[in-house]
């Protein structure tokens, strides 16, 4: 009996959405053999689990595809993603955006022949020698890298994988996708190994389903930060100056200062301590700290005077070493330091993207040291501050725990308490939350905030960590009530995060149109005719001097030009002087989106603007 006839005998409805089913909690393909008495739950197509199948089933088909277009390729591995799947391929030149619609319309051809996904299994030896038959050279050295005994194949038609399952039933059932992309990849993401050729592709279980997943794609695709970033001129990057390192022109540099401003304000309001520290610190203090030993790959090293300093990746050891250079009495507690510290990280080159992945940026970190006993209240603060702050945005977030990773320091006690000091905060304050096992930071245990924006993508920004180790090496104390001396509890925490990255996400969260709170050049104003010209200097001098980031436009142009211009620009009130307002003395503001306001005078539109900048419009 199969797990098909199992399911059958249940009486199941719509069978033919159901793609795999698991035994005893495990899953299994439909043709599986199960125990006598197997707990046996259907998997469908839509659930979280169903997708993963049929995403993974279609990179099968892939490479099947790819192996018959291109003899000679090699495949590597291809396994199910968000939305979709890859596969990387070793073949004598990497794949083109041309050869996606060639290999696209061979796996449909795969898709209408219906080929079952059968499942076998044989000893390791013997799939090594097949794999090796087929100079399959990459699939040898995953099964040798397993070590076990038996493994499975799955072929359908001509391809065969190593592949732990469950697929699909047949090829057939795979009814929406599309490949979307090229890139390079590392075998293994080894820089020093063969660089592969992958294929991405997205798959839904209905065409419904893609077609709205690749609408989002195209809206995201206008959204790029990377692009509108140079276009609105905020930013660009040079080959001269490095991969990695981002110049910032005038209008970003306001961008970035507006929302320094911000966080400054709402730091000094929670009783944070703004500080500063060096950006380079003698090799000797990391190797205190532990970075020198587990974070060393990430950092870059100089010598001064013969002596080795290590450039910060962190901003961790100046706060330190403040905290610790007065006797703090329990009183003083707690204390919370804040900086906007730039720090360097190597990141691998193939990495780097845009404002996303930089090899400098500037974090807005603090450091909060406390009594273990006011660990609790603290993580709540924090928490309270990130709701606080995202809510500013519009942006909605999910929380993740992560737990002890393998390289780590500390005891296994201080991680349990540590761990659950977040636990605990994170359901005081009624949040929900995922457990991400073993991907804490080699130091201790951290809540991570993935923020979803407008086009409910979600990017990792705030992380709140737990550390009783840097307290210990640094031999931080307080005085306690009782007269002895205390090891202070420490979190590190960001809240935008890389202010970089954050701006990255700013971009394409409003598609360059920022509110007004937040925009470079706030209004703009534009003559009609240069007889307008005298009365519209007046008002960009009264609205300069009320602190308004305002610009004129008056060129002798056409106005429907200016207009243009100007909504390209993304800016927020267009102030548009013809006759009427010079005569009448005051401004018809018209919003991006088109729409316009009633005449008003300059005062009134200064008004209007710092009311959107209080309510942060
Ligand atoms: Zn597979
Ligand atoms: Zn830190």
């Amino acid at each position: 009996m199969t797990v098909r006839d199992a399911l059958e005998k249940k009486g199941l409805k719509s069978l033919d959405r159901i793609v795999a089913a698991k035994v005893d909690g495990i899953p299994r393909d439909l043709t599986w053999d199960p125990a006598e008495r197997a707990e046996i739950e259907p998997i469908y197509v839509d659930s979280g689990e169903g997708l993963e199948i049929l995403r993974h089933s279609t990179s099968h088909v892939m490479a099947m595809a790819v192996r018959e277009l291109f003899p000679g390729v090699k495949v590597t591995i291809g396994p199910a993603i968000e939305d979709g799947f890859y596969y990387d391929f070793d073949f004598e030149r990497p794949f083109r955006e041309e050869d996606l619609s060639v290999i696209e319309e061979k796996m449909k051809e795969i898709v209408r022949a219906n080929l079952p996904f059968e499942r076998k299994e044989l000893p390791a030896q013997e799939a090594i020698e097949f794999f090796q038959e087929q100079g399959e050279n990459y699939k040898v050295e995953l099964i040798r890298d397993l070590g076990a005994e038996n493994v499975s194949l799955y072929t359908q038609g001509s391809f065969t994988d190593l592949c732990r399952g469950p697929h699909l039933p047949s090829t057939g059932q795979i009814k929406a996708f599309h490949l979307i992309k090229v890139a390079g990849a590392y075998w293994r993401g080894d820089e020093k190994r063969a660089m592969l050729s992958r294929i991405y592709g997205v798959a839904f279980s209905d065409r419904k389903a893609l077609k709205a997943h690749l609408k989002r794609l195209e809206e995201a695709q206008k959204r790029n930060h990377a692009k509108l970033g140079p276009q609105l001129e905020l930013f660009s990057t040079h080959d001269e100056i490095g991969a990695g390192m981002v110049v910032w022109h005038p209008k970003g540099m306001m961008l970035r200062h507006l929302l320094e401003q911000f966080e400054i304000k709402e730091h000094l309001a929670r009783d944070y301590e703004m500080v500063r520290g060096p950006e380079i610190l003698k090799t000797d203090l990391w190797k205190k700290s532990g970075h020198f030993e587990h974070y060393r790959e990430n950092m870059y090293f100089t010598l001064i005077d013969d002596q080795s300093y290590g450039i910060k990746p962190m901003n961790c050891l100046s706060h330190m070493l403040i905290y610790g250079s007065k006797i703090r009495s329990y009183r003083d507690l707690p204390k919370r330091y804040f900086e906007l510290g730039t720090v360097h990280r190597h990141e691998r080159s193939g990495v780097l993207h845009g404002l996303l992945r930089v090899r400098e940026f500037t974090q807005d970190d603090a450091h909060i040291l406390c009594a273990p006993d006011q660990l609790n209240g603290e993580i709540k603060g924090v928490l309270e501050f990130v709701r606080d702050i995202m809510g500013v945005f519009g942006f909605e977030y999910e929380l993740e725990v992560s737990t002890r990773p393998e390289k780590s320091i500390g005891s296994d006690e201080d991680w349990e308490l540590a761990t659950g000091a977040l636990i605990e905060a994170m359901e005081e304050t009624g949040l929900s939350y995922d457990i991400n096992e073993g991907d804490g930071a080699f130091y201790g245990p951290k809540i991570d905030v993935k923020l979803k924006d407008a086009l409910g993508r979600r990017w990792q920004c705030a992380t709140i960590q737990c550390d009783f180790t840097l307290p210990e090496r640094f031999d931080l104390v307080y005085v306690g009530k009782d007269g002895q001396k205390h090891r202070p509890a420490m979190i590190h925490r960001v809240i935008l995060g890389a202010i970089e990255r954050f701006i990255g996400i700013l971009i394409e969260h409003y598609a360059g149109a920022f509110p007004v709170w937040l925009a470079p050049v706030q209004a703009t104003i534009l003559t009609v005719t240069d007889r307008n010209n005298p009365f519209a200097e007046t008002v960009l001098e009264n609205l300069k001097l009320a602190g308004i980031r305002v610009k004129a436009d008056l060129r002798n142009e056409k106005l429907g030009l200016k207009v243009r211009e100007a909504q390209l620009e993304k800016i927020p009130y267009m102030l548009i002087i013809g006759d009427n307002e010079s005569e009448k003395g005051g401004v018809t503001p018209r919003l991006r989106n088109g729409d316009n306001l009633e005449f008003m005078t300059a005062d009134a539109f200064i008004g209007t603007i710092d009311k959107d900048c209080r309510q942060r419009r």
